[in-house]
């Protein structure tokens, strides 16, 4: 067989207030399980003004700011660290475009969203923002160190 293409990289994945009350954590690790990417590091967490505010300084200033900071703030996120090749534009691809009217039949927008303000889901947008994210959220820490091993875990 010729070489993997493997160029491993890391993102910042998040399920949002929305996605955690709907019940669908499982539904998301599970795409990205399944889409073969390894999970490195999972936190749930209530997040406060501030550290909602840093997450999206990108946006300051835009109308719905305010709103967007209300919204991360107001049930518990699950924060994960995910890893593989090209994760950062193959995971917002299995997201899917910010507005779930838009974002694709088979994406997690586009098959469980309808608004915009409520768009169950975060992925980092390069490798950058990754990293400044994933030391936000976890600190530097808390995330582990492990591949998964061919070892028969069943016959
Ligand atoms: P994405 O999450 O797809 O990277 P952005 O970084 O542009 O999208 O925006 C961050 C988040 O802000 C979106 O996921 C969504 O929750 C919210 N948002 C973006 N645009 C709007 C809008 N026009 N109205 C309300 N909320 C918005
Ligand atoms: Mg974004």
């Amino acid at each position: 067989l010729a070489p993997l293409q493997a160029h491993s990289e890391q993102t910042y994945i998040m399920v949002k207030p929305d996605g955690v009350q709907r019940g669908l954590v499982g539904e998301i690790i599970s795409r990205f399980e399944k889409k073969g990417f390894t999970l490195k590091g999972l936190q749930m967490c209530i997040c406060d003004k501030a550290k909602a505010e840093e997450h999206y300084r990108d946006l300051e200033g835009k109308p719905f700011f305010p709103n967007l900071v209300d919204y991360i703030c107001s049930g518990p996120v699950v924060c994960m660290v995910w890893e593989g090749t090209d994760v950062v534009k193959a995971g917002r691809n299995l997201i899917g475009v910010t507005n779930p009217t838009d974002a694709a039949p088979g994406t997690i927008r586009g098959d469980f969203g309808v608004e915009v303000g409520r768009n169950l889901v975060h992925g980092s947008d390069s490798v950058e923002n990754g990293e400044r994210e994933i030391s936000l959220w976890f600190g530097g820490t808390d995330t582990v160190e492990w591949e998964p091993t061919m070892t028969p875990w069943i016959k």
